[in-house]
Parts: C-alpha cells; sequence; structure tokens
C-alpha cells in the first residue's frame, strides 16, 4: 500500500469500517511510515473536534415546509407533450441546417476544389506559358518601350 492510497483509507476508516484484507494492509503501511501516522493522528484529532459541536437542529416546521415544497413543484404542470417534441424537432431542424450551411461554404472556399479543376481552370495560362514569357521579356526591352510611346 502506498502513502495516497492509506490516506484515501484513512479518511475512509472515519466513515465506515474498512473491509478487513484492507484495514491490515493499512495498519502495516502505519507501522512503517511515520507521515501516514501523522495523518492519522491529525485526522483523529480533528474528527474529535467535531464531537464538541452539536449538530444544528431543524427547526419545528422544518418537515412541513420541505413537504409543502415538495408538494409545490409536483402540483407545477408539465409543459405538453406536443410541445416538447416541437421544440426538439425545432432544435433538430436548427442543428441540421447550421450543418448544412457548414458543409456548402466548405465547398465554396476559395481555393477549394481538387487538383484536377486548378489545373483545368490554369489550362490556358500553362499552355500558353512560353508566350507569357516572351511578351514579359519584350515588355522588359527599351526599344520595345520606346516604340511603344511613339
Ligand atoms: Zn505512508
Amino acid at each position: 500500500m502506498n502513502c495516497q492510497t492509506a490516506q484515501e483509507c484513512l479518511l475512509r476508516r472515519l466513515d465506515e469500517a474498512l473491509p478487513s484484507a484492507l484495514a491490515r494492509e493499512l495498519e502495516d503501511h502505519l507501522r512503517t511510515c511515520s507521515a501516514c501516522r501523522e495523518e492519522q493522528r491529525l485526522l483523529t484529532e480533528s474528527w474529535d473536534l467535531l464531537d464538541d459541536y452539536p449538530a444544528p437542529a431543524p427547526s419545528a416546521d422544518f418537515t412541513a415546509q420541505v413537504l409543502a415544497k415538495a408538494r409545490s413543484v409536483a402540483a407545477k404542470p408539465a409543459p405538453a407533450r406536443r410541445f416538447l417534441v416541437l421544440r426538439r424537432l425545432i432544435r433538430l431542424a436548427a442543428c441540421v441546417a447550421i450543418l448544412g450551411l457548414g458543409i456548402w461554404s466548405w465547398q465554396r472556399w476559395p481555393g477549394r476544389g481538387t487538383p484536377d479543376e486548378a489545373l483545368i481552370r490554369d489550362l490556358d495560362l500553362y499552355e500558353n506559358l512560353d508566350l507569357l514569357e516572351n511578351l514579359d521579356l519584350l515588355a522588359e526591352l527599351d526599344l520595345v518601350s520606346d516604340w511603344a510611346k511613339e
């Protein structure tokens, strides 16, 4: 038995009798562990202090008050079953609508789509890449820009 289990057993022993095997293990541990013996001493002192304080007595009409409260709760009409079902259906419909909107948005998110779709979208660009590179090269030449001004 380790110290944590021993201290749990000490607490448990205050409320109830430990099973005999567990009680023997606890006693064996307490013989060898001074920290747990100290814990036991403090717990026993605290427990004994509680004996000095009398338990508060309930008021004379405590039982009558509890019964009256229980009767008032029981007397409240429960919401009609069909309204409960309707409320659940509305919640379910709202969940389905939110889920559907989420899926719809996710599918239309920019950049979404399969790699094939992106390839098809940019196919013209890939096919005319040589031409575009040559246009950039021409634009960089001063000759062409001077010619364009005229
Ligand atoms: Zn211990």
